[in-house]
């Protein structure tokens, strides 16, 4: 487990600290010669053919963006100022409340400065469920309509984040998909108690 340990490591404070970099506009490059951008259709070629064409591999695809949100949203989470936004979506009310809080806002500059998609909250219930809408999702924007959700990555990541945001359990599922033929992706991220 000693490299294991290692990446989570790595992921918690290194990956959080270049997404912060990133999203400052000074981010640190890594590869020298061929840039840091990656096409979307490589990164698609990738997390949707694990997920269709292996079995059992939704759960392991969930479980690795799960990590990544949760690690990323701990960190974040030590910044006070970030800590200050956290206690302020919590004591949210209204979805229009919630929708012009500081943490969504934030969150919205993090998924379009790393290209995962336009964020946006479409529903909310105080300390039960939110709603969270995704338009040109990294994981299925422009994929054919299959009749199938895809993005089992994205659906572990915001788990993985909103569990730090909460501080409870939650429980995330994709509910529409771009490659289910829906035009956007939303997941319902619930509270489970
Ligand atoms: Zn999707």
């Amino acid at each position: 487990m000693e490299g294991e340990e290692k990446l989570i490591e790595f992921i918690s404070r290194d990956v959080a600290q270049k997404v912060l970099q990133l999203w400052g506009g000074k981010p640190e490059q890594i590869r020298k010669r061929l840039g840091d951008k990656v096409h979307i259709v490589e990164l698609q070629n990738r997390l949707t053919s694990i997920i269709l064409f292996t079995m059992g591999m939704k759960a392991a695809v969930m479980g690795a963006g799960q990590t990544v949100g949760r690690a990323i949203a701990s960190y974040c989470t030590l910044c006070c100022d970030v800590a200050r936004k956290v206690k302020e979506f919590r004591n949210c009310f209204s979805l229009e409340e919630v929708q012009n809080c500081e943490l969504i806002k934030l969150l919205k500059e993090l998924f379009e400065v790393t290209g995962l998609g336009i964020l946006s909250v479409t529903e909310f219930e105080k300390d039960e469920r939110i709603a969270i809408k995704i338009e040109e999702c990294v994981e299925c924007a422009g994929l054919p309509n299959i009749g199938k959700k895809v993005c089992y990555y994205m659906c572990g990541y915001l788990e993985g984040m909103f569990s730090v945001f909460w501080d409870k359990e939650v429980k995330c599922r994709e509910k529409k998909c771009f490659a289910k033929g829906n035009g956007f992706c939303e997941f319902e991220i619930e509270v489970i108690e």
